[in-house]
């Protein structure tokens, strides 16, 4: 797909993104920027759901999720979780899913059903059984040197990014994006490209193996932005 980026916000890309932390050299010698949760642990935000959240939950049941409304949560150093749920049970185990904000959930879960299991079934005649993910919410900052790193809240301290790992088939086949991106298999590069085609319609920032070396075993999908694929 096109995106229309003007030059302007193309350079201010890197700034805006919300990576992901696995490592995140330099961080160490700015110790007082680091972005963590507050010691005393969250503070709950008592306030009614917004009709927002409200009619998203409404979506998520009429698709047939089964989730946990989760109070708002606010764990210091901008980290903040609002209108987010626990998916019980969306028809997928799914491994390492905290809390999720419901429109990202909405979004992750239309992604499982009407991309990834389709295109199991058409590269490998397969369904997928299982989806491994690095998790949702954590309060952290976005990953590297640069400006954008110095004391941003990642997307994922507002429990709005999902990083995904890999995948089970019904044979027992496991698809990891380590190995699975430039994979000799034709089979997992192809399936992993589709899904990855797909995720960059229904997610606002997409970062696959080919965005940077932090990302070389994971997607990164975000409801930031305004439409980055990488
Ligand atoms: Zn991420």
């Amino acid at each position: 797909m096109v995106f229309r980026v003007r030059l302007p916000a193309l350079l201010a890309l890197p700034l805006m993104l919300a990576g992901c932390v696995f490592g995140g050299g330099g961080e160490e010698d700015r110790p007082q920027q680091r972005i963590r949760p507050r010691a005393g642990g969250p503070v709950t935000v008592r306030r009614p759901a917004t009709a927002d959240t409200l009619q998203c939950h409404a979506e998520l049941a009429q698709a047939g999720v089964r989730f946990t409304p989760l109070p708002d949560q606010d764990f210091g150093s901008g980290c903040l979780v609002e209108g987010a749920v626990r998916l019980d049970d969306y028809g997928l185990p799914t491994s390492g899913l905290k809390a999720i904000r419901c429109p990202l959930a909405q979004r992750f879960v239309a992604w499982t059903r009407y991309a990834v299991q389709p295109a199991a079934r058409i590269v490998y005649g397969q369904a997928v059984v299982r989806i491994e993910t690095y998790g949702t919410f954590s309060c952290r900052g976005i990953v590297g040197n640069g400006p954008a790193a110095s004391g941003r809240v990642s997307q994922h301290g507002l429990a709005n990014a999902i990083d995904i790992a890999g995948f089970t088939l019904s044979d027992g086949r496991r698809v990891t994006l380590t190995d699975g991106w430039n994979s000799q298999d034709e089979r997992d590069r192809r399936f992993l490209r589709l899904i990855h085609e797909s995720a960059c319609k229904r997610f606002t920032t997409v970062l696959s193996p080919d965005y940077n070396a932090a990302h070389y075993n994971h997607f990164h999908f975000d409801m930031s932005g305004r439409g980055f694929c990488r």
